[in-house]
């Protein structure tokens, strides 16, 4: 059986960054990228606020280019899902699409979080095309348009209170008469001039040709169905962290993100840490993800220099 000294499960920038960092600390870490090779990032297109990047880069780019630093300082990265772990001890038995089992001294945990969409085929289709699930990422595409957010919790409101300072006019589309944000989120976009809220409404269709996004079809809780002209379709019903292989060992919240120590990213289990979105329902960003698979390297070196 393999084994390695330091198990990274998840290709995105927290885990790029994650073996970019132990390989140079010369712990040859093994990278499984998993389902999505890249990570989110790869939903969307051009990528405006990584730092470095003055003219923006392409999101698929900039992932290859972090896998690259990657391999250039040894990191075994491997295409291939974890199927099951067992992260009861150290050493840490992972299996990989249920064929090949490896040993590891040390896992880090990078494997995201995954946006929810409603299921249309037409979402499907216009994604990257004006269908988003980040308006941080992509909110800056629709300087001065029309565009409309999904959900009613504290990230809707969040993403559409952003997005009015770039837009023309934000539509949030709440499917009961009620929204589930805070109090304090709920009064920032009651405030806002070109939020409108459109109450006890359902997403029918994204409308749109082969430019992409031009409206959305609703319909109401007593039936009637409506079209609006958006030129973005902003979804933020909610994510759900990658982290159901591996809940019973690590603690995770209520909403399954994986507990961090705080200080660092260690979990509850000597030797497992977490970096990324899989442990951070706050900021989602690449950048942050980025960092916080540098700090599980480094977490990672000093536990195995002490063991
Ligand atoms: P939430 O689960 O809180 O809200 C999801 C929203 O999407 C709800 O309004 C829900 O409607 C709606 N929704 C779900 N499914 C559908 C669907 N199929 N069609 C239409 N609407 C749908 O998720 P959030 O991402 O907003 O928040 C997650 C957690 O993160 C929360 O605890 C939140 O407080 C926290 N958070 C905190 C922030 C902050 O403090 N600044 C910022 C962002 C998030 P319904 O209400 O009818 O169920």
């Amino acid at each position: 059986m393999e084994k390695t000294r330091c198990l990274i499960i998840g290709g995105g920038p927290a885990g790029y960054t994650a073996a970019i960092y132990a390989s140079r600390a010369g712990l040859s870490p093994v990278l499984y990228e998993g389902m999505e090779p890249g990570g989110q990032l790869t939903t969307t297109t051009v990528v405006e606020n990584f730092p470095g990047f003055p003219e923006g880069v392409d999101a698929t780019a900039l992932m290859d280019q972090m896998k690259s630093q990657a391999i250039r300082f040894g990191a075994s990265v491997r295409r291939g899902t974890v199927t099951s772990a067992d992260l009861s001890e150290s050493p840490f038995t992972v299996s990989i699409d249920n064929t090949d089992e490896i040993v590891a001294d040390a896992v880090i945990i990078a494997t995201g979080a995954s946006a929810r969409y409603l299921g249309l085929p037409s979402e499907k289709k216009f994604r990257g095309l004006g269908v988003s699930a980040c308006a941080t990422c992509d909110g800056f595409f629709y300087r001065k348009k029309d565009v409309a957010v999904v959900g009613g919790g504290d990230t809707a409101c969040e993403e559409a209170t952003y997005l009015a300072g770039i837009c023309r006019k934000v539509y949030m589309i709440v499917r009961r008469d009620e929204l589930r944000a805070s109090k304090a989120m709920q009064n920032r976009v009651m405030s806002t001039p070109n939020i409108e809220i459109l109450w006890n409404c359902n997403t029918l269709e994204v409308l749109g040709d082969e430019a992409g996004v031009t409206g959305v079809r609703l319909v109401r809780k007593d039936g009637g169905v409506f079209d609006i002209n958006v030129d973005g379709f902003f979804l933020a019903i909610g994510h759900h962290p990658n982290s159901d292989l591996f809940s019973k060992y690590v603690n995770v919240d209520e909403n399954g993100y994986i507990i961090t120590d705080g200080r660092s990213s260690a979990t509850n289990v000597d030797g497992v840490f977490a970096a990324g979105d899989v442990q951070d329902p706050r900021y989602r960003q690449a950048v942050t993800a980025a960092a916080s698979g540098c700090r599980a390297a480094l977490d990672v070196e000093k536990y195995l220099l002490g063991k």
